[in-house]
């Protein structure tokens, strides 16, 4: 597929207000409108710079110009131009965002990063599903953000090529991880770096703390860290399908655990919470029970406000329609809003519905807009595929594994068939090779057959009292 020029980011003709275009190719919205006349002529530039970029000459020489031009920094712009070089690589892409412009250079960066680590023979059938995942289905849809794009990607990697693991990185810890600086005004920095759950674990202590005794983070960090305070009881849900064996386990705001990881996290858990059947309970009562909290945090991941990143463990539990008026205490009727957008649905100014099927949120805005939400958390159906999608992908590359262990075995009888009289090299009637193959696949041949059985998100909740505590402590 070639280049598809479209000298215009105005509605195409042909486009009529009812077919399925993203809410930023909407015609009937100015900002809309300004926005992908922004995306267009930034994409032209940076087109245009792409293109002048001189082989020949050494990169400094380039960018050193092209610095003067633009006011960017050099790692600006060596971003940018690499995010150029790899759209021209996946022309299905490139034709679509020609035509409509949807991209910006964010996001642009974030998909030329996602497929540094991707091997190029996977190209032609990333570029045919990210211009998919990219092209609107309904109205009004909402722009993938540049996140959620490079999570796809990622998915999408995971699934074609056994041979990486995109999410299976050992932790790597930099050697420096703690230092204080001492500011001229009198203050002080502290910095720390941990590993993601840990650092995720202490900031709910430090957020449960602070609003429990209505101060700032930083002071309630402080009460904690010296110990004046011994802070409050803080509960993590760890989300974990149990349903498909060996499934990953997911660390709400940390993301999806490598197995070491997780297993540590695993053995805090003071309590499993089976989440089955959850969905389909409904009461009168207004406080939401603790099993059904964790599956409506484990479904919204965040607060369900478009845009809005506060995490679901620090949001309210909404009733969609107000308890007041006869909303009943379920799944059906919940969504996690943060203080600050609960506060503007309770007020009247914002209403929305849920799509109990999709857990996408239909926000309703004055003037006939509306804007739409997809769930994020582990419980969402989206990340309900992931999770069977990372089983076969395993499951695929321990078939491999164990395909050239038995490779060698039989190589390996061959040579001693031929050389009978040759002392044994030791380990081969159970074979290294073969050993490697069991160990790495705990899985059982059926679990493919099983994909996709349930696209309900299922699982169940372990409960980390004190996650800082050794294991067993808690309730
Ligand atoms: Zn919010």
């Amino acid at each position: 597929m070639s280049n598809v020029r479209s000298n215009s980011c105005k509605p195409r003709e042909d486009v009529s207000p009812i077919d399925p275009l993203h809410s930023i190719n909407d015609p009937d919205d100015p900002y809309a409108v300004a926005t992908i006349e922004a995306n267009r002529a930034v994409f032209n530039l940076w087109r245009r710079l792409a293109n002048h970029v001189n082989a020949e000459v050494d990169c400094d020489v380039n960018y050193a110009a092209l610095v003067r031009s633009t006011g960017l920094s050099r790692r600006e712009i060596e971003r940018n131009l690499m995010a150029m070089t790899t759209l021209d690589e996946l022309p299905s892409l490139r034709a679509h965002q020609q035509q409509l412009h949807l991209l910006d250079m964010h996001r642009l960066r974030a998909i030329d990063s996602a497929l540094a680590m991707a091997d190029r023979g996977y190209f032609h059938e990333l570029d045919e599903r990210l211009t998919s995942y990219l092209t609107a289905t309904r109205p009004g849809q909402p722009l993938p953000t540049a996140r959620a794009i490079a999570k796809r990607i990622k998915a999408l990697l995971d699934e074609l090529d056994a041979s990486i693991a995109t999410d299976e990185e050992e932790p790597e810890l930099p050697s420096a991880t703690y230092s204080m600086r001492i500011n001229d005004d009198g203050t002080a920095d502290l910095f720390a770096r941990f590993d993601a759950p840990t650092a995720a674990a202490i900031d709910a202590r430090v957020r449960a703390l602070a609003r429990e005794r209505k101060i700032g983070f930083a002071a309630a960090h402080a009460l904690l860290v010296t110990g004046e305070d011994k802070g409050i009881k803080v509960n993590l849900n760890l989300y974990r399908a149990h349903d498909v064996p060996d499934a990953p386990v997911y660390f709400p705001r940390a993301g999806w655990l490598n197995p070491v990881r997780a297993q540590e996290w695993l053995t805090k858990s003071a309590t499993v919470r089976d989440l089955d059947g959850v969905a389909e309970f409904s009461t009168d009562a207004y406080r939401t029970p603790e099993r059904l909290e964790a599956l409506i945090e484990g479904r919204d991941g965040v607060c369900r406000y478009p845009g809005c990143t506060v995490p679901a463990e620090f949001c309210d539990n909404d009733h969609i329609r107000n308890h007041a008026d006869g909303g009943r205490t379920e799944a059906d009727n919940l969504a996690k809003l943060c203080r600050h957008h609960h506060n503007l649905k309770t007020s009247g100014h914002l209403r929305y519905v849920l799509d109990t099927v999709t857990g996408h949120v239909i926000w309703l805005l004055p003037h006939g807009q509306w804007l739409e939400d997809e769930p994020e958390g582990p419980l969402s159906p989206d990340s309900r595929r992931w999770v069977q999608t990372f089983v076969q992908r395993r499951d695929a590359r321990n078939e491999r594994a164990r395909a050239r262990a038995q490779a060698r075995k039989q190589a390996r009888d061959e040579l001693s068939e031929k050389t009978r009289d040759t002392p044994d090299q030791g380990g081969d009637a159970t074979g290294g090779g073969q050993d490697e193959g069991d160990v790495a696949c705990p899985w059982s041949a059926d679990l493919l057959a099983e994909s996709d059985a349930d696209p309900q998100a299922e699982g169940h909740a372990e409960e980390a009292d004190r996650p800082d505590q050794p294991v067993g402590v808690g309730q």
